[in-house]
């Protein structure tokens, strides 16, 4: 079969022919229907190298799959041969406490888990290819019906991971509140719907590019702001009293961003780096406002995949995809780089 493969560090990804995967105990083959480009790729082939992860390339790119089971190995016990699913991508150790409650982005435990990395498309072979061996059939959900595997593939990364920081913050996104979305990209085009469909705060979304800030406008977002001087201004302003953002959702992730964040959010607020662009965020006792958390957070649990879909499936939340063929993989990544991309490129064998 075709896969896009990493090779090497600091490179373009390049597809090649690879034998097709047989499934072993245990393991499920997925047919894919669709496998999202996500920015963090672009960190693998630009930013990345050797030293700082536990593992690297080769290794197929595609960590945002969906498809229908293939082939079942023995004693795997998962869907039956042809349902539509989602996979979950993290592939943890599947015995620790973590693990035992769908956490599998946090397991404990990773030299438990079936390879390097932190699943397909992250160390193991991912999506970006016509078949998926997947290590174990609890990594995958079964779409609800409505849903194809097509647009299913963005929910498993650039809606489960926003969904995640979301959830975690609803108890401050009351009615009265205000969420502020950075980077309204893959991820944060999600971000608003995924708020706006949980909650009832008021959304800010900012981004450097028109074309993002008009989509997430028309998409559910109250309100747009370029970045820049008078920006942090322009945000508290529209919120009551000028107290700030009780959430704040950075899917970038830069210095600029970051500082962007800590100006806007409230006192008691949340302040969630999501995007990894490499930023660093000072915090003294006069410098961040009383009481604010600063989390990161790192994808999200197969329990808040399902409920991704269920949202996704009611029709609450709708990526805005672009489909790509895998011979043609690489312009999805450079859509994506050379920001022209509304929503996300979903590649497609
Ligand atoms: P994307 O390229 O689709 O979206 C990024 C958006 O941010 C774009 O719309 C861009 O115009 C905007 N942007 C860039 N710089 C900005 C700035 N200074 N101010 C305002 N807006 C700015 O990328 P994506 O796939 O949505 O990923 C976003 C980030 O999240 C990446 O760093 C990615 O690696 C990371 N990521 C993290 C996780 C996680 O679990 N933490 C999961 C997936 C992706
Ligand atoms: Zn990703
Ligand atoms: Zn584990």
């Amino acid at each position: 079969m075709r896969a896009l493969r990493l090779t090497a560090w600091k490179s373009d990804p390049e597809l090649v022919e690879v034998p097709d995967p047989e499934p072993g105990p245990g393991q499920v083959v997925v047919k894919v229907g669709g496998a999202g480009a996500c920015h963090s790729d672009l960190h693998l082939m630009r930013d990345f190298g050797p030293g700082l992860l536990s593992w690297g390339p080769p290794f197929t790119l595609g960590h945002e799959n969906a498809g229908w089971v293939h082939a079942l190995g023995p004693g795997a016990r998962g869907p039956e041969v042809g349902t539509p699913v989602a996979v979950h991508g993290a592939w943890g150790c599947g015995a620790c406490a973590r693990c035992r409650a769908g956490v599998e982005s946090y397991c404990e435990d990773p030299a438990g888990s079936p390879g390097p990395g932190g699943g397909g498309g992250l160390g193991q072979d991912g999506g970006m290819a016509e078949y998926l061996l997947v290590p174990d059939a609890r990594h995958l959900v079964p779409l609800p019906d409505g849903l194809d595997p097509v647009a299913a593939a963005p929910l498993t990364d650039a809606a489960l991971t926003p969904y995640h920081a979301v959830r975690r913050s609803w108890p401050k996104l009351t009615p009265g509140s205000t969420a502020v979305v950075i980077g309204a990209g893959g991820l944060g085009h999600l971000a608003v719907q995924i708020v706006k469909a949980t909650t009832a705060a008021r959304v800010v979304v900012v981004d450097v590019r028109q074309a993002a800030r008009d989509d997430a406008l028309a998409h559910g977002a109250d309100h747009a702001v370029a970045p820049g001087e008078g920006a942090a201004a322009e945000i508290r302003a529209g919120t009551p009293g000028g107290r700030g953002a009780d959430v704040v959702i950075d899917c970038v992730g830069s210095g600029d961003t970051l500082a962007l964040g800590v100006a806007v959010t409230r006192v008691l607020g949340d302040l969630t780096i999501v995007g990894i662009a490499g930023g660093t965020l000072p915090v003294s006792f006069f410098g961040v406002p009383y009481e604010v958390s600063v989390q990161t957070t790192y994808w999200g649990s197969r329990p808040e995949l399902a409920e991704v879909l269920d949202l996704a499936a009611r029709g609450l939340i709708a990526p805005r995809v672009t489909t790509i063929p895998l011979e043609r993989a690489g312009e999805a990544y450079r859509l994506l780089e050379s920001g022209e991309l509304v929503g996300r490129a979903v590649v497609t064998p």
